[in-house]
């Protein structure tokens, strides 16, 4: 097999472009970089322009295969090694990833189209900061003793579960990338990571640098689409568990995949976040909030995105001045540049579906589209897919804009006065992600956190997945956690019962 000495770029500052040469047509398995055996590849889109930025490698059933088999060798060695030196191989990733922080932000931003500033830069430091994490817990992979009787000694231990298939969405594919494999790694499974298909080359260049520090065939990447790629990696008989993010269709499918061969998954899915404003609180912060909960400078393309706020009548009117006025002052651009708040949604399907929305609630008698921010104008950024951002008023929370995930920069005000209704208006969802409440009422806030049906429930913020604080969610979100030490223990490692009979 043709392969690339991955070395030799590490440490250079190479442009996005040039990362992409180097990247295309690869897939990463045992160590190396090597064109697929399939021979076959798909092209890769900067959303700002619609321009192709290269090909990546579209990996078939052989290509599956062979990542497999590569960790699965692995396997043998990695699950051996001492946890603290896993964990510290796991630290120095950390280390070399921060390192490569802004180049691996430069090639995100290329081929999501999210703005570099303030997104891409942002995340490639949570996403070493999530391996940095992680490293430091391999002592923490404990198990119990258990007090059977004094001549025996019965105690738990925690082991690997062997190879785990990871696959990921496209909207924040480093962080994605991060919750599955730091965990994995640290708890002794080495992993083979399928990327999303309009965000294959950061997720890889990332996999490359970490190739360099841990031992060939811990973590192996491919790519290609969910049929082709990621249903083969999923029925793979030596795949010992599925992690995976990504809409709620493809999850129950893998569910039920894995429900086949009896191997555990883990899914986080999509969200519908109820924000609920009582009519106490700072004006000017809770607006900021509001536009920091949206993720509108990720163009709304979060699953705890704020896509329904509730607020107090009272204080609904100046709310929506302030919000609008906040998001008028958003500029709207090319991703690259360090002016740009907001950037391109990520493929032509996803900007078709957000204008379909768009037009459903603005078909609605009685509703008002407030559409803020201003379209680029930039000749350069003529066929780039941007969307102004919309607050909707005068849709029920039973509309369908309340109800489905949209993946967007759409968001519906909702008024209200009683705060039991407005709980369960915030429950009638299908989803159960995130939640959040703004009051410095302590009996408003504590009834609001224990009643709200979500995973993942902030007073007075909604800030974006952190290392150590477990995220996941319920309902149609999904099933497990991340982000977490318990996260590790229990969906990276199986308990084992050992009991030593001295009498
Ligand atoms: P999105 O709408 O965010 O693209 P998807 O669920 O379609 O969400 O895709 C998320 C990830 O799941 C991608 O990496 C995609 O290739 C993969 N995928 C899609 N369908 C399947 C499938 N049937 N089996 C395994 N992976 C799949």
């Amino acid at each position: 097999m043709p392969s690339t000495p991955s070395i030799s770029v590490i440490g250079s500052t190479l442009t996005p472009l040039a990362l992409v040469k180097h990247l295309e047509n690869k897939i990463l398995i045992d160590g190396k970089l090597i064109a697929p055996k399939s021979k076959q590849t798909f092209s890769v889109h900067n959303p700002a322009t619609m321009e192709v930025i290269g090909q990546a490698a579209e990996a078939h059933e052989e290509d599956v295969d062979a990542a497999v088999e590569s960790a699965h060798r692995a396997q043998k060695k990695w699950r051996h090694m001492d946890a603290a030196k896993r964990g510290h191989l796991v630290s120095q990733c950390a280390d070399l990833l921060e390192e490569h922080a802004d180049e691996l932000a430069r090639l995100m931003t290329l081929e999501t189209g999210k703005a570099l500033r303030t997104e891409s830069q942002v995340e490639a430091k949570i996403f070493a900061n999530t391996f940095r994490f992680y490293g430091g817990l391999g002592l923490e992979i404990k198990g119990e003793t258990i007090p059977f009787s004094d001549s025996m000694l019965a105690l738990t231990i925690r082991e690997p579960l062997g190879v785990i298939g990871a696959i990921i969405a496209w909207n924040v594919p480093l962080l994605l990338m991060s919750l599955k494999v730091a965990p994995a790694l640290v708890a002794g499974n080495t992993v083979v990571i399928k990327s999303a298909e309009e965000a294959p080359f950061a997720v890889l260049r990332a996999a490359e640098i970490m190739n360099t520090i841990l031992p060939p065939g811990v973590l192996n990447m491919i790519s290609g689409d969910g049929p082709t790629t990621g249903a083969v990696l999923v029925r793979h008989p030596k795949v010992a568990k599925l992690t995976f993010t990504g809409s709620v269709e493809t999850g129950k499918e893998i569910y039920k995949n894995s429900g086949d061969k009896l191997v555990p998954v883990t899914l986080e899915l999509g969200g519908k976040s109820p924000m609920i404003v009582c009519e106490d609180v700072d004006l000017e912060q809770v607006v900021s909030g509001a536009l920091a909960s949206m993720r509108f400078t990720r163009q709304g393309q979060s699953c705890t995105a704020a896509s329904r706020i509730f607020v107090h009548e009272k204080i609904f009117d100046p709310f929506l001045v302030q919000f609008k006025e906040k998001l008028n002052a958003l500029k709207m651009g090319d991703p690259m540049d360090a002016e740009t708040d907001i950037g391109a949604i990520i493929s032509p399907g996803q900007h078709e579906k957000i204008l379909k929305y768009i037009e459903i609630g603005k078909a609605e008698p009685g509703s008002e589209a407030h559409e803020c921010s201003e379209l680029p104008q930039d000749p350069k950024l003529s066929k780039g897919l941007f969307v102004r951002p919309v607050l909707f008023t005068g849709l029920p929370n039973s509309h369908q804009v309340c109800q489905e995930e949209i993946f967007g920069p759409v968001t519906a005000l909702i008024p209200w006065t009683d705060f039991d209704e407005v709980l369960d208006q915030a429950n009638d969802s299908d989803y159960g992600l995130a939640a959040t409440l703004w009051t410095n009422n302590l009996q408003l806030a504590l009834k609001g956190v224990h009643q709200l049906e979500a995973g993942f429930v902030q007073v007075n913020q909604n800030v974006v997945v952190q290392p150590g604080l477990s995220y996941g969610g319920i309902k149609s979100s999904g099933i497990g956690k991340e982000a977490s030490l318990e996260a590790m223990l229990e969906h990276f490692t199986h308990k084992k019962t050992i009991i030593f009979n001295m009498k």
